[in-house]
């Protein structure tokens, strides 16, 4: 069998297990080399089908849960309050987006990124729109969070603004 020093990690191969120290002749470390208990093959495969069985059951948990808290409650919303123009230093302008964040549901929430969306003059959405994080970690219930974010694309040929909530997309 393998073993292996516990100090430089010297690799020896050795017959059995010795019942008294072992000295590492590279290093001088010695130590007592555990035995490993025997363990029975089938219920190692029983333990190992256990614990696979538990990880479906609780992803499929997991999986309903979220569906349910986005599709049937949808707890979280996003809004524009105001929009605004402001010329960056070579003088294009970029939008400013004032908006809020609410919880409506009864408990908490971390809110997920907030995904800004601009449209041309024919509605069709430019780009993928941009993201940031959220202006607070966590939203009570029933509470309201201010956000500001100022577009880094410039603000020509931009129509309309929409705002939505990462985690929400489908
Ligand atoms: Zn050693």
């Amino acid at each position: 069998m393998k073993i292996k020093c516990d100090f430089c990690k010297t690799e020896y191969t050795i017959p059995k297990i010795p019942a008294v120290p072992v000295k590492c002749a590279i290093c001088g470390h010695s130590w007592m080399i555990k035995t490993r208990a025997r363990k029975n093959p089938l219920l190692l495969f029983l333990a190992a089908l256990c614990a696979l069985i538990s990880a479906v059951i609780f992803s499929i948990v997991a999986v309903s849960t979220y569906r349910s808290h986005m599709e049937a409650k949808s707890p979280l919303a996003a809004s524009i309050v105001k929009t605004e123009l402001a010329p960056d230093g070579n003088g294009i302008n970029h939008f400013i987006v004032s908006g809020i964040i609410e919880n409506r549901s009864d408990e908490f929430y971390s809110p997920p990124n907030i995904i800004v969306l601009s449209y041309d003059e024919n509605g069709k959405q430019i780009g993928s729109g941009e993201q940031f994080t959220p202006p607070v970690p966590i939203l009570e219930s029933g509470a309201r969070a201010a956000f500001v974010y100022t577009l880094r694309a410039p603000s020509a040929g931009v129509k309309k603004i929409s705002v939505k909530l990462g985690a929400f997309e489908k």
